[in-house]
């Protein structure tokens, strides 16, 4: 049997596949006339956020039992037409928690410190001290909307730092809200008393642009917000007047609305704004997981 691994993989998942008996056909990023001919013959297809596997591809690939991201969205594979053909998705939804955890503190961080602004001022020769006055982080308040396993992660770090936690979810887990010394609250009041607030919540109809014109003008303006989870979340515009005007201090992104960033975009022309490009799971580990879990799962899947 063989498997197309059509993104880049960690060595200790294709060895994972190999041992099990199965051919490895590794092409990375194969556009989709190429990757429609790589799939005829396959019976599963190992991809991340790219390719994308469409309806066309799905059709093309006779022999296809399983399609596996190596990570946690699927937005790039049509996944309703896959089940309805009997296909199994399979993918590591808990992978990268700890990496996207650890980029949302880096983010507080670096905002509270205005470390990416200093940095750009040191290139220019400027000794920008008087313009880099911070704030610590011990004993302020993050709030934690969403808090799943990325949202639990941070507040785990925040806790040993010696922030206070306030948390807000549908779905309570007290247990673990207890374990970070964090208090489930409404998200207004939330948004009202939090130094920092960190999203975590997934992209669905009820949480896109969740933090709007409306939320953002409940925060301190001397608050900062990290958005490590999907650009829709945030009302980017309503974003950028907050941060134009002063409405908070602040914002750490990772994603958003549109992605790549257009160049000249204003969230590029605010000083107190720092951008990273979609890295929450861009690490070694993270990537290492990511391939192991679901080559473990093409392997169940495929030989039982
Ligand atoms: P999760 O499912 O474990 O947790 C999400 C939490 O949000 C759940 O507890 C759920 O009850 C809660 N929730 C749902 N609707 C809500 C709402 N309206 N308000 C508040 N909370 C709500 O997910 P996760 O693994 O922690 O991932 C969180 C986010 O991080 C997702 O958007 C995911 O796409 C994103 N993510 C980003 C990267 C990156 O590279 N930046 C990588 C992985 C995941």
């Amino acid at each position: 049997m063989k498997v197309l691994v059509a993104a880049p993989l960690h060595e200790k998942a294709i060895e994972i596949l190999k041992n099990a008996g199965l051919e490895v056909v590794y092409e990375e990023y194969p556009d989709q006339e190429k990757l429609k001919e790589l799939v005829k013959d396959v019976s599963a297809i190992i991809v991340r956020s790219k390719p994308k596997v469409t309806k066309e591809i799905i059709d093309a690939a006779s022999s296809l039992k399983v399609i596996a991201r190596a990570g946690v969205g699927l937005d790039n594979i049509d996944v309703e037409y896959a089940k309805s053909k009997g296909i199994e998705i399979v993918n590591a939804p808990a992978a990268s928690s700890r990496s996207v955890a650890e980029l949302a503190i880096a983010l507080i961080f670096n905002v509270a410190r205005k470390v990416a602004f200093a940095d750009r001022k040191m290139r220019e020769g400027i000794w920008a001290k008087k313009q880099c006055m911070g704030f610590e982080l011990e004993g302020k308040t993050l709030g934690v909307v969403g808090f799943g396993r990325i949202g639990y992660q941070v507040a785990k770090i925040a806790n040993a730092i010696g922030m206070k936690l306030l948390l807000y979810d549908p779905y309570p887990n007290e247990e673990r809200a207890k374990e970070v010394g964090g208090r489930f609250v409404e998200l207004e009041e939330l948004l009202r008393n939090s130094d920092v607030v960190t999203i975590h919540v997934p992209l669905l109809e009820s949480t896109y642009h969740l933090i709007n014109e409306e939320k953002l003008k409940l925060m301190k303006p001397t608050a900062i917000l990290i958005n490590t989870s999907r650009g829709p979340i945030v009302d980017t515009n309503a974003l950028v007047k907050a941060l134009q005007e002063g409405w908070i201090a602040g914002a750490g992104l990772d994603v958003f609305e549109e992605e790549p960033l257009p160049k000249d975009h204003p969230l590029t022309k605010l000083d107190n704004v720092v951008l990273t490009p979609h890295i929450g799971a861009s690490t070694v580990e993270a990537q290492e997981r990511a391939g192991i879990e679901v080559a473990e799962k093409v392997v169940k899947i495929l030989k039982g």
